[in-house]
């Protein structure tokens, strides 16, 4: 009886040769020996950043005892965190390759055209942009628009307004609009005039998008109310100035 192959996996042949009694002659049988399953441990992955290929995936694996290559069977990462297939081929074929699954992080944004969207009454601008490989990444901003009066309205004609919405995310770009500022209302003027602070007119937005009337709203106190606070404003820290170059100057008199 002699045996040959079969000390690795594969497939193995025992030859059996009878030469005495009834039977003369040479009996060959195959057998399989099936490979050792090999452990790997647990497989994980390094954050891919800026790249969705999966050349650029590092995988790794808890037990190193044994030789071969871990692998990735998809050929193309999405943008986000996935469950990704890994395979891995132990190089002494004597062990069995295995799979398992990964979980990879591997963001590559295609970020989209930004839209701009103004709110009803013109308080506040919104920036959107999506990413095209994955539609759960988006990136928002909503800003309140600066106001710059470029006409004073009267109670014969109409006046004019820019707003500009700027936006921390650079990659939003500066939106500004012209609203038109309707005519003041006798009332109001006489109003205005009897009181020695400015009063605040009441604007209505005429912009395109908005339709309905009721979006009146006030000028913001910060906008032009605040200019003739400054001159005042100046004078106060003038006096406070002096105040201390006085201060200051008094221990040289001792
Ligand atoms: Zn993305």
């Amino acid at each position: 009886m002699s045996y040959a192959h079969n000390v690795n996996a594969g497939t193995a042949t025992v030859t059996i040769t009878c030469e005495e009694g009834n039977f003369i002659g040479t009996q060959t049988a195959t057998f399989r020996i099936a490979p050792a399953p090999c452990s790997v441990g647990t497989v994980t992955a390094a954050v891919v950043k800026d790249s969705l290929n999966p050349a650029d995936v590092v995988l790794k694996r808890t037990d190193t005892s044994r030789p071969g290559r871990l692998a990735l069977k998809e050929t193309k990462l999405s943008c986000g965190t996935n469950t990704y297939h890994w395979t891995f081929t132990p190089k002494d074929a004597n062990y069995a390759s295995s799979s398992g699954t990964v979980k990879i992080t591997a963001t590559k944004h295609a970020w989209g055209k930004p839209t701009y969207t103004w709110a009803k009454g013109d308080g506040s601008c919104a920036a959107k942009r999506v990413c095209s490989n994955n539609s759960k990444h988006v990136e928002e901003e909503t800003v309140k628009p600066v106001r710059k009066v470029t006409t004073e309205p009267t109670t014969e004609h109409t006046g004019k307004a820019t707003l500009t919405a700027t936006f921390r995310n650079g990659a939003f770009k500066t939106q500004s609009k012209e609203i038109t500022l309707p005519k003041l209302s006798k009332t109001s003027q006489a109003e205005a005039a009897k009181s020695s602070t400015a009063t605040q007119p009441t604007y209505t937005s005429s912009a395109s998008n908005s339709t309905s009337t009721s979006d009146a709203y006030k000028l913001p106190a910060t906008s032009d109310s605040a200019q003739p606070v400054a001159p005042i404003a100046i004078a106060g820290m003038v006096v406070l100035g002096l105040g201390m170059a006085i201060r200051a100057r008094k221990p040289s008199w001792r």
